[in-house]
């Protein structure tokens, strides 16, 4: 069994993506082709917002955000404790600290609670300026939003939505990559709208940032690349992997409503004896992942091993909170401590999920999982 059928889904709709693919080579446009811009239009499109820039990746759409604010030494950044790196890692890329927050247990997104707590202890024991709230949508579903706006609008902070897993999700019917000031996704292949390589994009409504954007993604540019205004990145999206994501756009939302039912069956099976995600009212996940968590590690362990030996794969997002990498030693504020991040990291584990999932193979996962824990 597969974690994630990339094959399959290329097998589904292979004349589509090897035509969308040979218009490429055929073209020769390979940097900022016709297919780059086409697809920033249609993914802002989508998504309700007036600016898109497509960039290489995830991470880089991150730090370019933070770049176009101007955000380095001196300031503080608030990054949920339980998330991927990288929505950490670009916080010190340009010089800012970065203060995590621990998560709800239930929905594995960051806690007001807790956010504003650090935000008060960094008020009244640092020298650092509140700046920038990083919101992640983790596994797909999207954050507190509401909340979350309160409180930035209350300190007057800036409001970053990594919305790297949730491309596709919504809260009624505003879409992920709108509820940020700016909002950054990433087209990494296993990503709800995943690219056959590296990929990401920038997404905000304000004129001025868009135009910061659009520079710092090439070298800091002015009038064009050999006229450089600022210090800025080379990160670009490649005219492939544009070409790939505009014939993958043409059946993304069937892949979305099939992974609804995926999602709704697993969930059926398994409510009761595990905990099941919880999607709160009004909301869509795009279901970058279907994770539960179990009792302890232990436990963990054994339906880990019980599905190993039926050829299964599962995997543990995230072994690790954020606040304990190494990398972060010495660079960080710890404001708030992060037990729930810290118990969720012990207990998880993410199970195989996919549009092309069949009925008996979610059955075949979850009969393992309820005859291991009885
Ligand atoms: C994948 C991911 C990223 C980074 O995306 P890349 O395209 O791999 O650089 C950032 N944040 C979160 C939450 C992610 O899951």
């Amino acid at each position: 069994m597969e974690f994630r059928d990339l094959k399959t889904q290329y097998l589904r709709h292979k004349e589509h993506m090897d035509s969308s693919i040979q218009d490429v080579l055929f073209g020769t446009h390979f940097i900022s082709g016709p297919q780059v811009t086409q697809l920033e239009e249609r993914l802002s499109e989508f998504v309700g917002v007036k600016h898109c820039i497509a960039c290489a990746n995830g991470t880089d759409a991150l730090q370019l955000a933070l770049m176009a604010w101007e955000i380095g030494v001196g300031d503080a950044v608030f990054v949920p404790d339980f998330t991927f790196f990288s929505s950490g890692e670009v916080v010190p890329l340009v010089g800012a600290v970065p203060v995590f927050v621990d998560v709800d247990p239930l929905t594995f997104n960051i806690n007001s609670e807790s956010l504003e707590n650090a935000i008060a202890y960094v008020l009244h024991h640092t020298k650092l300026k509140p700046r920038v709230v990083v919101a992640v949508d983790l596994f797909g579903q999207p954050a507190e939003y509401d909340k979350i706006r309160m409180i930035t609008e209350r300190y007057g902070l800036l409001l970053l939505e990594d919305a790297a897993q949730s491309f596709g999700g919504r809260i009624g019917e505003r879409k992920t990559c709108s509820l940020g000031d700016i909002s950054t996704t990433s087209f990494f292949p296993a990503k709800p709208l995943g690219c056959y390589g590296d990929g990401g994009a920038v997404f905000t409504d304000h004129d001025e940032w868009a135009d910061r954007l659009r520079s710092l993604h090439v070298h800091g540019k002015g009038g064009d690349k050999y006229d450089n205004i600022r210090i800025g990145l080379n990160s670009r999206l490649d005219t492939l992997q544009a070409a790939v994501l505009l014939a993958k756009m043409d059946f993304f939302e069937e892949e979305l409503a099939a992974c609804e039912q995926v999602a709704e069956r697993y969930t059926r099976r398994l409510e009761g004896a595990v905990q099941t995600p919880h999607i709160l009212e009004n909301r869509q996940s795009a279901w970058a992942q279907y994770v539960i968590c179990l009792k302890d590690t232990e436990e963990r362990g054994r339906v880990i091993a019980n599905l190993q030996a039926a050829g299964i794969p599962s995997a543990v997002y995230y072994k690790k909170p954020m606040h304990r990498q190494v990398a972060f030693a010495g660079k960080q504020v710890e404001a708030v401590s992060c037990l729930e991040t810290v118990s969720l990291c012990e207990r998880c584990l993410a199970l195989p999920f996919h549009p092309y999932m069949e009925e008996e193979q979610i059955e075949a996962v979850c009969g393992r999982i309820l005859g291991e824990i009885g």
